[in-house]
């Protein structure tokens, strides 16, 4: 891809898609290649930032920039920052990359609004075509077959939240919006929410905290008892996010099944402290047990989990 791309600057340099008849190296792409316009819309951004910017190819290269990452890098990158703005790009996802790229040029006005638009329930022959080409006003995406979420970064504090709501959820919000009249006259849809999502969240501090123990702890314990102060204060240190290190010095960072991980096991005295505690997914407080206590050991308290000794994921990382 690199190879294609450096190419591809280079033939758009010296424009000879006009001698193939064409009337920008997007239309070459496109027609004479066949690539979709996506495809080709991406490659020719590519293809000019390498122009301007050779000093792109090498990281392209070595796997650090992918090309949507390029595409996003070519709507903020100057001269004058390039030196300080290539890097921020590295190891990044489209997402990501979006984010750093609003960061650095936030857009100059964000429009905050609220939509409520009906569902076309019929598929579409084409999916929606998101690129620049796009036209302001394209109509709404259908929704497929189960309901997604998106969020699009706007600022580094504005995100625009897509989401297919029921009838009844509009319904629902309606009833709140009214109801907090006195409390937050003419609140936003996203106020309303808020204060939703804040009581949810409180009910949830508090179960955690009242859990004194998960119902099937796979761990041999010697007490087994974490003080509620403890689990309280290890979520919000740990962010609700699993803590395992992983090889590249980053953490997991899973969200999903969180147990309280000694880091010195409760077998070998380690104590119920919030400095040897620490949140771990499912996967992961299984696999610290496992170093510590060994498969065989393990087996005897863990109920409905096989241990596939086969290089393949073992059965119970499949339902994390
Ligand atoms: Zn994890």
């Amino acid at each position: 891809m690199a190879d294609f791309l450096v190419a591809l600057a280079d033939f758009d340099r010296q424009r000879l898609w006009v001698q193939l008849g064409h009337a920008s190296v997007f239309y070459y792409l496109h027609r004479d290649l066949e690539l979709s316009k996506g495809a080709a819309h991406y490659r020719k951004v590519a293809a000019q930032l390498i122009q301007k910017f050779p000093e792109v190819v090498a990281p392209f290269r070595e796997g650090k920039l992918c090309i949507s990452s390029l595409v996003e890098l070519a709507r903020v990158i100057t001269p004058e920052n390039s030196a300080e703005v290539l890097p921020r790009f590295f190891n990044l996802s489209k997402q990501e990359a979006k984010a750093v790229a609003v960061e650095i040029c936030p857009a100059a006005v964000v429009p905050r609004r609220e939509v409520v638009t009906k569902v076309v329930t019929e598929v579409p022959r084409e999916p929606p075509f998101h690129l620049d080409e796009t036209p302001p006003h394209a109509p709404p995406a259908p929704a497929p077959a189960e309901y997604r979420d998106s969020t699009v970064p706007l600022t580094p504090n504005l995100q625009r939240l897509h989401m297919t709501v029921s009838k009844q959820f509009i319904d629902k919000l309606d009833a709140a919006r009214k109801g907090q009249g006195h409390a937050q006259p003419g609140a936003s849809a996203e106020k309303v929410i808020e204060a939703a999502l804040d009581l949810l969240l409180a009910q949830q501090a508090k179960r955690r905290a009242k859990v004194k123990q998960p119902r099937i702890h796979p761990r041999p314990s010697r007490t087994g008892h974490i003080p509620a102060a403890v689990r309280r204060e290890v979520w919000s240190r740990d962010e609700g996010k699993c803590q395992w290190p992983l090889d590249s010095r980053r953490i997991c960072g899973s969200t999903l099944r969180l147990e309280i991980d000694h880091i010195v096991p409760r077998g070998r005295g380690g104590p119920s402290s919030i400095d040897n505690c620490r949140l771990a997914c499912k996967f992961h407080d299984q696999l610290a047990a496992r170093q510590v206590y060994g498969d065989k050991h393990m087996d005897l308290f863990t109920r409905s989990v096989t241990v596939a000794r086969e290089a393949e994921a073992p059965a119970w990382a499949a339902s994390l």
